[in-house]
């Protein structure tokens, strides 16, 4: 099923395959096991066959079973919508799971090569898998079958598809430090990122070297600068020109939304802001999430009295507070430890309150759970909503 997506950076979903199970902490509180849960009991036996068993409910909740359901039906879906689109592929799994035959994935990619009209989105957080099948020439030519089986005599193709953009999501340096190497190795017309749900600060200067820390030299935004592809100039000699390396060409930055989302620190998202900025690199502000900053945190007493009214006078002096705009939820602090900026956000909706305004210190960041809506999508005033050109 195709459909239209509120996903603030796509026009429409295509989801040829549901059905996942969770492999890093960005995945904790992933939205698309609802959706499947839902979907499995939907009055429609063709929508309820689609999502049948790919979850479960157990001691954690909802979890995915770990099934994995091919849709063949849905494959051609792109083939038949003639408006140009930003097409977000499989929002409800991951493309590279290992339950998905190689030969399935080639189709997808057959099919996005005889729609060039279409720009894709692809997005995993499987980067070992997508880059060593994209690489592969077997892989190639197994989406050149498809393509003929599905287009007779549709002539030659291009690789890597020119409108089909990579990305891989990165929650923290972690899973930046693994998957980004794995996404610039990959070929690729346009390689992205999404830092969503963004759960620790992330650095994309590059790579740490054993034993030298990290390089200045921004790599993954601006391209690693060597050699490039050894060429023949018209007296047969070898030649390679200087050039720069694969770079990333697109940054997606989000907060966690629903019921359990954790905080993300506006430092987090201000830090990637800033290098995408000072390399030139699109940027987009997709979501705060459940939590945004607050103006500023209130007191509603002196923390070393304690409160002595009522419990009424006490809901009614945290009332008045909310309502001019303060929090008394959560704090983020950062410091600087032996060189390096470590963050803490910690809960404070204890006892005891102040009406006084309460300083911040440096680095610190008062948050607090607006929902997603009323959270918005402005960073330090501003909507960021910058594509790859
Ligand atoms: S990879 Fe994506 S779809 Fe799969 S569990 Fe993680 S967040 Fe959900």
């Amino acid at each position: 099923m195709a459909t239209n997506t509120s996903i603030e950076w796509a026009d429409k979903t295509w989801s040829p395959i549901i059905g996942c199970d969770k492999v890093s902490p960005g995945c904790d509180h992933c939205y698309a096991i609802s959706t499947a849960r839902i979907r499995e009991h939907n009055p429609n036996p063709k929508i309820s066959a689609a999502f049948a068993g790919t979850t479960e409910r157990n001691e954690d909740g909802i979890s995915w079973t770990g099934k994995v359901n091919l849709l063949d039906d849905r494959l051609t879906e792109p083939l038949r919508w003639k408006k140009p689109r930003k097409v977000f592929v499989n929002s409800l799994s991951d493309l590279f799971h290992a339950e998905v035959p190689d030969k399935f994935i080639a189709h997808v990619f057959a099919v996005m090569a005889l729609t060039p009209r279409h720009t894709y989105q692809v997005l995993t957080k499987r980067h070992a898998r997508m880059r060593s099948l994209l690489s592969s020439r077997e892989f190639v030519a197994l989406v050149d079958d498809h393509r003929e089986q599905l287009q007779p005599g549709c002539g030659d193709f291009a690789w890597p598809l020119p409108n089909v953009w990579l990305g891989v999501s990165v929650e923290n340096q972690k899973w930046a430090d693994i998957r980004i190497p794995a996404l610039l190795e990959t070929p690729a017309a346009v390689r992205f990122l999404s830092c969503e749900p963004l759960l620790g600060p992330i650095d994309l200067c590059g790579p740490i070297v054993p034993g030298r820390g990290r390089p200045k030299l921004t790599y993954w935004l601006d391209g690693r600068p060597g050699w490039g592809p050894e060429q023949t100039d018209d007296r047969g000699r070898v030649f390679q020109r200087l050039a720069v390396g694969p770079r990333l060409d697109w940054v997606i930055v989000g907060g966690e939304s629903g019921p359990k989302a954790r905080a993300m620190h506006p430092d987090w998202a201000r830090t990637i802001r800033d290098q995408c900025a000072h390399s030139g690199v699109p940027f987009f502000f997709k979501q705060w999430g459940e939590w945004g900053p607050a103006p500023f945190i209130v007191r509603v007493c002196d923390p070393d009295v304690g409160w002595k009214g009522t419990d009424e006078e006490l809901a009614a002096a945290k009332g008045d507070s909310e309502a001019r705009g303060a929090t008394h939820v959560h704090t983020g602090h950062s410091r600087e430890e032996n060189g390096e900026r470590r963050y803490w956000l910690h809960e404070i909706g204890h006892k005891p309150w102040s009406l006084e305004r309460v300083g911040l210190p440096e680095g610190t960041a008062a948050i607090r759970r607006w929902g997603k809506k009323r959270a918005g999508r402005e960073l330090d005033g501003q909507v960021h909503d910058a594509f790859p050109a």
